[in-house]
């Protein structure tokens, strides 16, 4: 006999098993993988070039070149210890590190801002211009530049250090594709013992020869007397109209202290320069010792026959130097020159 299972319990057995079943969409999806394009970041130039020279300015003010930082170290090895001049270039030391270590500036007295670019040919010297200035805007307003530049005629500071023939800009034309520019902040001190001598110098016994170019190169330095915040650095320029002459004077800043002067005789004269003022015992801010003056860079340019000037750009500890050359597409800094 067979026996019959009863239709409820036949119900439940069906309803219990498990079905297992796959999302439709999960089973079929194809496996992707998004492959992320990397798109250039377009670098907008104009901004870049400003970011560059603010960079600059930043450094400039902040840092003395290593070529001047090496020259005052080795001079500042060579005072007597425990002496008021050794005193006071261990001042000058420990300035120079704090100045580097917080990126504040060297010196209170940001001085006049001076530029030199070198460019190709074909180079848009007003557009670069307006980006220097609002390099030098954003500078004044980061603190890297004192607001230091007054109205001549009324006194007004406009508090950016831009105004008539400030900041100083001077261009050159050079046969590379790269833009270099150097910048030079001369502070006031210094500017006010830089000087220009027409010889002949009868009061000096200064003749138109280069032995009356040493006399009134020394007679400057002495002086100074180390007004100028010394020891101090010279630019030199023999002959040239009296612009050119401050102006070329000024100029050889730009080289290296440890530099060797292509002209023997002049090779000759910055170093007896150098070491006769070294004896003169003026010393560091004039507290006596060895060390009066760092250096002293000469070039010479032509005159009139009537006229023989010789200028000099004095500069002071806080030789403040630096360049750079920017990337020929991007503006970027690519190199620093000192
Ligand atoms: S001469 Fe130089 S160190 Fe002296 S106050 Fe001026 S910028 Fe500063």
């Amino acid at each position: 006999m067979t026996k019959e299972i009863p239709a409820k319990k036949a119900v439940k057995k069906v309803a219990t098993k498990k079905v297992i079943s796959r999302p439709a969409k999960k089973a079929t999806a194809k496996k992707t993988t998004t492959v992320k394009k990397s798109v250039p970041k377009k670098i907008n130039t104009k901004t870049q070039t400003i970011e560059s020279i603010l960079e600059l300015i930043r450094r400039t003010s902040t840092e003395v070149p290593d070529d001047v930082a090496k020259t005052l170290m080795k001079a500042r090895s060579q005072e007597a210890q425990n002496t008021t001049a050794s005193y006071a270039m261990g001042i000058i030391k420990d300035n120079i590190d704090l100045a580097k270590f917080k990126s504040q500036p060297l010196c209170q007295d940001t001085g006049t801002v001076i530029f030199f670019v070198y460019h190709p040919p074909g180079f848009f010297q007003n557009n670069f211009k307006e980006l220097i200035k609002k390099a030098v805007v954003k500078a004044t307003e980061k603190g890297y530049l004192r607001q230091n530049s007054v109205h001549s005629l009324t006194g007004a500071n406009a508090g950016t250090n831009l105004g008539e023939g400030h900041p100083s800009i001077h261009f050159y034309e050079h046969n590379k594709k790269d833009v270099e520019i150097k910048l030079v902040l001369k502070g006031g001190g210094c500017e006010n013992v830089s000087t220009q001598y027409s010889l002949p110098d009868t009061a000096l016994g200064a003749g138109r020869d280069l032995a009356g170019v040493r006399k009134v190169v020394i007679d400057a330095v002495y002086k100074a007397q180390g007004k100028g915040c010394g020891p101090g650095a010279l630019g030199v320029c023999i002959g040239g109209d009296r612009a050119d002459s401050a102006y070329n004077a000024k100029k050889q800043l730009l080289r290296k202290l440890d530099d060797k002067n292509s002209i023997p005789d002049l090779a000759k004269l910055e170093e007896d320069i150098v070491k006769t003022c070294n004896e003169l015992g003026i010393g560091p801010m004039g507290f006596g010792g060895k060390t009066t003056l760092l250096s002293c860079k000469m070039t010479h340019a032509n005159r009139v026959p009537a006229s023989f000037f010789v200028s000099i750009s004095y500069m002071c500890w806080a030789f403040r130097r630096q360049g750079v050359v920017l990337d020929a597409k991007k503006n970027t800094i690519k190199n620093w020159l000192y």
